[in-house]
């Protein structure tokens, strides 16, 4: 049985922030992270727009360095799997799937995952050509024939970089404008990555259990085309993980609705990062939620043990 003053379920860009910040207000603070600290930051291979880091550095490192800063203070991680809880009093009783921990505020940080488009093919080939992270699998696609699906900023962030592997790379996107930021659609301008705008996937084609072609539809006349390709790389837009919440909690995507303070309907229990109804997901959005949510629970804490003045 775990105690503490703040508990983080989630150890990406957002939790990680949240621990250092927690820590450095003299409060108990325990991280549980499911799988690997860092979260999506981990996948990313180039950031160059974090204030302050004036070179472009990876996810990775970044989290190295958010989780060092964060252990530092006394942030302490455990590696196990939120499976519930339940809030008595002004305790929260939750359960891990190896442990238990009581805790005076719960902050939900738990990022959300790549959506699947749902056609023919994206399933049975997701690993054999299909796939949702360039940095993750694009050098199993050296100088080969690549297809990108999304117009957001991952979509273009990921095609740069396959770019760097590729020189056949293609985006495909189903409206006749990106919706990803201006300098990396300036960027791919400038590149040579093609663009096929205006289509929509329909279906992935396998041959020997290997992806070998995409079809497309043309949105305005509905032809369809079909592109041999080695891999087919899907960016569209993130799923939050707040499946393990109660409904009440969510907006109609499965966000968490907060308040400017990062708080939930529930007095104690705080959501930061990709999880929350933020209108512009990124690294240092997911860092500042992570500050603010620390804040205000350790302002929570003062006020349910009668020091707050
Ligand atoms: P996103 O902004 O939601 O973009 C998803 C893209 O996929 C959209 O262009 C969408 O098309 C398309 N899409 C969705 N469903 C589709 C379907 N069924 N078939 C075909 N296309 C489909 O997601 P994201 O690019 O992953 O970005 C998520 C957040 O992370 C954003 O807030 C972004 O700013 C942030 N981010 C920032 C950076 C950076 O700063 N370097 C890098 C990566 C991500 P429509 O445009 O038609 O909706």
């Amino acid at each position: 049985m775990i105690k503490t003053d703040i508990l983080i379920i989630g150890g990406g860009a957002a939790g990680l922030s949240a621990g250092q910040y927690g820590a450095r207000a003299g409060r108990d603070v325990v991280i549980v992270e499911a799988l690997m600290i860092g979260g999506q930051l981990a996948y990313i291979d180039s950031i160059e727009n974090y204030p302050g880091i004036d070179k472009p550095i990876s996810g990775f490192e970044i989290a190295e360095m958010l989780q060092k800063q964060a252990e530092k203070f006394g942030t302490k991680i455990v590696y196990d799997e939120f499976v519930s809880f339940e809030k008595k009093n002004d305790t929260f009783f939750v359960k891990l799937n190896e442990d238990e921990v009581e805790a005076k505020t719960l902050i939900w940080a738990t990022g959300a995952k790549h959506r699947h488009i749902d056609i023919p093919g994206e399933e049975e080939l997701n690993g054999r050509g299909v796939s949702y992270c360039g940095t993750c699998d694009g050098a199993f696609f050296k100088n080969q024939t690549i297809f990108i699906v999304g117009g957001g900023d991952t979509a273009l962030t990921d095609a740069l970089f396959l770019n760097k592997l590729s020189d056949d790379v293609t985006i495909v996107h189903r409206r006749n404008r990106f919706r990803a930021q201006q300098n990396l659609i300036d960027l791919i301008e400038k590149s040579s990555i093609k663009t096929i705008m205006e289509v929509k996937p329909i279906e992935i084609l396998g041959e020997d259990n290997k992806v070998s072609a995409i079809v497309l539809e043309d949105v305005n006349t509905g032809e369809k085309t079909t592109h041999k390709t080695k891999a087919v790389f899907i960016f569209a837009g993130m799923l939050p993980q707040t499946q393990l919440l109660p409904k009440e909690l969510l907006d109609n995507y499965g966000y968490v609705n907060t308040n400017q303070n990062m708080e939930t309907s529930i007095p104690g229990f705080y959501a930061i990062g990709d999880v929350r109804d933020t209108p512009f997901r990124q690294v240092i959005t997911a860092a500042s939620d992570g500050a603010i949510a620390a804040h205000s629970a350790s302002e929570y804490i003062d006020n349910i043990s009668g020091n707050s003045y």
